[in-house]
């Protein structure tokens, strides 16, 4: 033992394979976050459309290792004494804090969307709005962007009495490769979605979404625009960017304060070659369990990463694997029919395996 007490706060794809990872080393580990099970939020539109996403405790992720699971949120950090409080009026001190709140959907400033639109933190709740419907009628969903594709393809599929309208402000699957965007397209397309490109959304009101380009009338609105990083870094006064992402060294560790690292989607992590790395599971996993490797003395290097695919769900039937360079940048081939659809399935479920 070294006496070190690491915190780590959020349970997400990179705060919980930190956690499971550093508490196979000597030091002692509290993981605060709310829930008892991974949340898995890769499968959030798959709940909205009332699927069954296995989702393991997080005890039995951490099983045999050195981790306290404190069941609270986190709701302050006190970064000169080194101290997170917790909701549940507890203060938590840390020698080194992991840092790992992940996002959330950012309703970007739109008068009326955080008070009438669905979000896919609401996932539960707007499965029993849509299934529980006598007279089903339009949903619309906001945004062209992957999680607006998937929501709008796994609703299509599991409402069919339902009209599924995908509005977004540019292109749908814009950043694809062409043939990815054309398949996108296609399955939209067969599923009965109607797609309403270049048409910013201006308002959402209880009737719908307002459009300079015109109004698209709707019963439900699900906002998919965009995600913003957890406030809690930069009110605490962590070192942030525009976005409000923490700033971090090529070590993850925060650029204002050495005695914190940030990894997931609240870290602006910059990659020379890549750029800023996006929001995405595919990077959070890989930088919580580097960043174990770190704090456990396995390694000493800077944090590393090439990309490989993006994958898309198109509903249950369907499914995008976009190949891309290893800087994100897209290459011409995709997989698709039942090879993207074992493929894409195959990563979503070995997730929660991978924790460890
Ligand atoms: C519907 C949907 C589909 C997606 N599909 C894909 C995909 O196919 N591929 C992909 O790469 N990405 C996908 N994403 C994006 C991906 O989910 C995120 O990039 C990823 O979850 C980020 O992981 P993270 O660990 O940084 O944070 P998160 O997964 O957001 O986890 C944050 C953690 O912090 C906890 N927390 C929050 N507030 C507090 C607090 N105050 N105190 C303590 N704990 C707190 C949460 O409970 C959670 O445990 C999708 C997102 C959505 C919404």
């Amino acid at each position: 033992m070294t006496g070190k007490h690491i915190v780590v706060i959020g349970a997400g794809y990179a705060g919980l394979s930190a956690a499971a990872g550093i508490g196979r080393g000597p030091d002692r580990v509290t993981l605060v976050a709310p829930e008892q099970r991974f949340a898995h939020r890769v499968r959030q539109h798959e709940i909205a459309a009332g699927r069954t996403v296995a989702r393991p405790e997080i005890a039995r992720v951490l099983r045999g290792r050195r981790v306290a699971h404190r069941a609270t949120l986190a709701v302050g950090i006190d970064l000169d004494a080194r101290e997170v409080r917790t909701e549940d009026g507890g203060r938590l001190a840390y020698d080194t804090l992991v840092y790992a709140l992940g996002s959330r959907t950012a309703w970007g400033g739109v008068p009326g969307a955080a008070e009438h639109a669905y979000s896919a933190e609401r996932a539960e709740e707007l499965r029993r709005r849509l299934a529980g419907a006598p007279a089903p009628g339009t949903v619309a969903v906001v945004g062209g962007g992957p999680t607006g594709i998937e929501l709008a393809t796994e609703l299509a599929e599991a409402y069919p009495a339902w009209q599924v309208r995908l509005v977004a402000a540019g292109r749908v699957g814009g950043w694809l490769s062409a043939r990815g965007r054309a398949h996108v397209l296609a399955v939209l397309g067969r599923l009965g979605v109607r797609v309403d490109e270049e048409h910013r959304v201006t308002a959402v009101t209880a009737d719908g979404l307002t459009c300079p380009d015109g109004d698209v009338p709707a019963q439900v609105v699900v906002w998919a625009a965009s995600l913003e990083p957890h406030p809690l870094a930069a009110e605490s006064g962590l070192a942030v960017n525009a976005r409000g992402r923490a700033l971090v060294d090529d070590h993850l560790r925060s650029l204002s304060h050495p005695d914190v690292y940030v990894i997931g989607d609240a870290a602006a992590v910059d990659l020379p070659g890549t750029g800023e790395l996006r929001m995405a599971c595919a990077t959070a996993m890989p930088q919580g369990r580097y960043l174990a490797k770190l704090l456990t003395g396995r390694t000493g290097k800077p944090f590393s990463f090439r990309y490989v695919t993006q994958c898309l769900s198109l509903g249950r039937g369907e499914a995008l694997v976009q190949l891309i360079h290893g800087d994100d940048s897209m290459r011409p081939r995709v997989l698709t029919g039942p090879a993207g659809r074992l493929v894409k399935a195959g990563i979503v479920k070995g997730l929660p395996l991978s924790l460890r």
